[in-house]
């Protein structure tokens, strides 16, 4: 089997607060808006943290806040987020359940900890990825897809080198975005082919190896929730809040291993874990991003502040 090398293991991040409600990990560190990760922009992961009930002042969170020219993919482990937008939407998102809002050409939304989190307390823990549009879909029309998780497709992994699925309790793909294997395609629509995939390895699960198969033209991301594990049979595990990296063949062909090419391979060498695959094919456009705007040129984003400021984004 060809494997596709990992390009880098990138350095774990320190946290820091959302607003008062979300204590994030900024996986992508200074990779953040790169086209190295594209089409992914940025990656906050809250670890799992315990919130006394609070009952008495406003809900944990960020107000109202615009955004342009990018999505965002809110997915929800343990707890509760909370979603109001100007399009008149309004969710509530367990564990499992994730919101894809696409922005496009103006949204203003708020994100708090759901009102169950906040009456009685508990554990949060939840992810927000930032996905780029192409340019001829910033100006689109916003949508809002509320993704619930008996909505998700959960599908058994493939062991390295099998044609049939690995028993179920070894370990599952929550596909979400893309298609893990033919009839697997998760529920969001995207604009451009993105895989977002939630694998739970079993403790069952140890001595046996599954594979994936991105595209060769795909940016490949695995990100460690919990437990440990290990890819391409390396010896180095990689453990919690550990991100690694297979970059795109240059050109999108390639077939050879190596950078771009082949298969990555992952298993659990103790007690199970929990990890986030990410691949997407590279938008090969300028990024020009401020805050919450991401658009193809400071033009772009001047015009972005200008139109938020005169209300063009709804109330
Ligand atoms: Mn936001």
């Amino acid at each position: 089997m060809l494997l596709r090398s990992i390009s880098e293991i990138l350095p774990a991040p320190a946290p820091h607060w959302v607003g008062d409600g979300f204590n994030v990990f900024p996986v992508f560190a200074d990779k953040a808006f790169t086209a190295e990760l594209s089409p992914f922009l940025m990656f906050d992961y809250a670890a799992p943290k315990y919130f006394e009930p609070n009952t008495g002042g406003k809900p944990r969170g960020v107000g109202s806040h615009p955004h342009r020219g990018m999505e965002t993919v809110t997915i929800a482990f343990q707890g509760e987020v909370e979603h109001r937008d100007s399009l008149g939407n309004r969710g509530v998102i367990g564990p499992g359940d994730v919101q894809w809002m696409s922005a496009a050409r103006g949204i203003i939304h708020s994100e708090f900890h759901g009102p169950e989190l906040c009456k009685k307390g508990g554990l949060l823990e939840m992810a927000q990825l930032w996905v780029n549009l192409p340019a001829k879909y910033k100006m689109g029309s916003p949508r809002y897809q509320e993704i619930l998780m008996k909505d998700i497709v959960e599908c058994p992994l493939f062991e390295a080198g099998a044609d049939a699925p690995s028993a179920s309790d070894a370990g599952v793909v929550r596909v979400i975005a893309g298609d893990y294997r033919n009839g697997s395609k998760g529920p969001a629509s995207t604009y451009s082919p993105i895989d977002v995939w939630d694998v739970r390895l079993s403790a069952t699960s140890v001595g046996k190896t599954f594979v994936f198969e991105p595209l060769a033209s795909s940016n490949v991301i695995i990100f460690v929730r919990s437990g440990s594990v290990s890819l391409n049979g390396g010896t180095k595990t990689l453990g919690p809040q550990d991100v690694a990296l297979f970059k795109a063949a240059a050109g999108g062909g390639c077939e050879a291993a190596g950078a771009g090419g082949g298969s990555i391979t992952l298993s659990s060498a103790e007690g199970g874990a929990s990890v986030l695959y990410l691949a997407g094919t590279p938008i090969n456009e300028p990024i020009a991003a401020r805050g919450p705007f991401v658009m193809n040129t400071f033009d772009e984003i001047m015009q972005a502040n200008r139109d938020y400021a005169s209300g063009k984004f709804g109330n």
